[in-house]
């Protein structure tokens, strides 16, 4: 069976064609056995940061942060420090071998490696190709490494912006409103839509405000978090069409609130903010935790968000039919080996998505009309080479974590360190 759409859910029996990379109709290209197994749209993960990859179990030995601030500068603001252009090779093949395995075939990935900015976007876009995953990059610029490496991230994002790759694409990536000066904004504003933190922690509030104000919210805007936007940031939001990326997991484990994801409207992603890239557990989770709170959300919401999702990817590429398996889409998708206990249709597969589809079902993946994932094995790459040089490269990152300090910024204070 073939779920060829996801928002509303569209079900259909027979095989699948693929021709040129797309979608072809029956009886064209090449023909996929859809019999016994569960095919669907590769999914999307809206917003994630592959440096992180790398970071799992890392040694820690400074006092546990006691806010989100703190988790930056004690944490993600000193392993940025420490990476070098191979940390972030490896990072990023680490990264997306667990994202094509889970069945996710694009990313959207904010980077940051203040050590190594220049070229660091080709680098990803290397080893994301080299593995076969379409990814839309950007490199995260901020204030808080001071004014030569702003300028750098700035750069760093016109240049890829500008080198258009089969199955890579630019946005212009900003950390925060509150580690970025207005003419670093604006600056940002001037090379092309912004990929930027809005809001997701207290230290972040009046972000939308200000961007409104700059003249920089647009349609095209990606906003992840919006944990605590006020009630007229929301309506600017909705008005003028940016999107919000919800990071259910994320916002958890910093504790920095609970985003109010039902005010945002329909242009509201799913991502995993660097927690790996399987959408079915971070859609299981952002649902349940919606869940708690309110009895009436339906079990369509997680897929509704995973097409809006796939829609806010298919803008960048230009692509309006990505995330659907209809004729003319791009050929992302995942063949789901599972023995369904109940009658999958069109009315069903919400219920089985949310209560029973897991990563573990995933055993064949192809983006563009390749097959990227065979029998739960990557095709391109040798996956276990792969993981066993990531983990040498994260010995060596972890070792050079000692060496350094917690972050000093501070927004409060506005000190930026060289
Ligand atoms: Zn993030």
């Amino acid at each position: 069976m073939i779920v060829t759409s996801l928002d509303p859910v569209c079900t259909a029996d027979g095989d699948l064609w693929v021709d040129g990379g797309r979608i072809a109709p029956p009886g064209a290209g090449t023909r996929i056995d859809c019999d016994g197994v569960l095919v669907v749209p590769g999914n999307v993960c809206a917003h994630t940061h592959l440096y992180s990859a790398l970071a799992r179990g890392m040694p820690y030995a400074l006092d546990a942060p006691d806010d989100f601030l703190q988790i930056l500068q004690r944490v993600w603001w000193r392993l940025d420090r420490a990476l070098d252009e191979d940390g972030v090779r490896a990072s990023a093949l680490a990264g997306g071998m667990e994202a094509l395995l889970a069945g996710t075939t694009t990313l959207v990935d904010h980077h940051a490696s203040p050590n190594a900015i220049d070229g660091s976007l080709d680098v990803i876009a290397d080893a994301l190709e080299e593995l076969g995953v379409r990814a839309v990059l950007c490199y995260e610029t901020t204030d808080r490494d001071g004014p030569e490496r702003a300028l750098a991230g700035i750069e760093e994002n016109r240049r890829f912006l500008a080198a258009r790759r089969p199955l890579a694409r630019g946005l212009v990536g900003a950390h925060a409103g509150f580690t970025m000066s207005d003419e670093t904004l604006l600056a940002c504003g001037e090379v092309g839509p912004l990929h930027i933190h809005a809001a997701e922690d207290g230290v972040d509030r009046g972000a939308v405000e200000r961007l409104e104000r700059l003249g920089l919210l647009d349609e095209h805007m990606l906003l992840a978090h919006g944990v605590h936007l006020g009630d007229r940031e929301i309506a600017a939001v909705r008005a003028t069409g940016a999107t919000v990326v919800h990071n259910a997991r994320s916002n958890m484990n910093n504790s920095v609130g609970r985003a109010p994801v039902g005010a945002f409207g329909p242009r509201l992603a799913l991502g995993t903010d660097g927690i790996g890239s399987d959408m079915f557990e971070e859609s299981h989770a952002a649902y349940f935790r919606l869940r708690e709170d309110d009895v009436h959300a339906g079990v369509d919401w997680p897929l509704v968000r995973l097409a809006e999702s796939a829609r806010l990817a298919g803008r960048v590429f230009d692509e309006p039919l990505l995330g659907t398996l209809e004729p003319g889409a791009p050929a992302d998708l995942a063949v789901l080996d599972y023995p369904a206990p109940a009658p999958v249709t069109d009315g069903s597969f919400a219920g089985h998505w949310v209560f029973a589809l897991s990563s573990r079902h995933v055993r064949d993946v192809m983006v563009a009309g390749e097959w990227v994932v065979r029998d739960h094995r990557l095709t391109n790459v040798d996956q276990n080479e792969l993981a066993a040089r990531a983990c040498a490269e994260a010995r060596r990152l972890w070792a050079r974590l000692d060496d350094v300090p917690p972050h000093p910024f501070s927004p409060k204070e506005r000190t930026w360190t060289a």
